[in-house]
């Protein structure tokens, strides 16, 4: 199997719940690589492009998924990692679940922490984590920049404005 790339968001209800190391440990047993980790504080413009698909799809729960990304139910915090390995996407999948909490494998961590938030309806299930390796390409481009990574997982250039910046490609 191919090697591969897998974007992670611990969302602001894992940080709010002390989640982190819980995640991190559940993923460890996959034995992937972490090529790239950092906090940050997401604003709309990053999350209207990473739930761009999202918009089409499930209209009816596009606004508070925003919302809920960017801290108004718990922090504006998530935890941004990336996983590299043999078939990454499927591993960091299956220990995440199903994407409703209530439908996920009970030991898995949607399953095991995840709820429905009654009022927004909206899934607060602690992670995300990238679909396929097209989807994976996408978010980690818009989550990292390539010298926040161990690995120069896609292709770049080197930009001159002003003084140079590696980009991606
Ligand atoms: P996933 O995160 O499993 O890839 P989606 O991309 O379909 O799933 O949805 C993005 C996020 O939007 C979900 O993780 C969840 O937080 C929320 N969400 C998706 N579908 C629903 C739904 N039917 N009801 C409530 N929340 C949802």
């Amino acid at each position: 199997m191919a090697q591969q790339q897998c974007l992670v968001l611990i969302k602001p209800d894992g940080l709010v719940k002390s989640l982190t190391g819980n995640v991190i440990t559940a993923f460890s047993e996959t034995k992937l690589k972490i090529v790239g980790a950092k906090v940050i504080k997401a604003k709309r413009e990053l999350l209207e492009k990473h739930y761009a698909q999202l918009k089409d799809r499930k209209p009816q729960i596009y606004e508070e998924t925003i919302n809920y990304m960017m801290g108004k139910y718990h922090t504006d915090r998530i935890f941004a990692l990336v996983y590299q390995g043999d078939n990454a996407i499927d591993k960091v999948r299956e220990i995440c679940g199903s994407t409703n909490p209530e439908d996920a494998n009970p030991v898995s961590i949607r399953g095991k922490y995840g709820r429905i938030n009654s009022k927004t309806k909206v899934f607060e299930n602690v992670v995300h984590a990238s679909d396929s390796p097209e989807s994976a390409e996408k978010e980690i481009k818009l989550w990292f920049a390539p010298h926040e990574l161990t690995e120069t997982v896609y292709p770049t250039r080197t930009e001159t404005i002003g003084s140079e910046h590696v980009v991606w490609k």
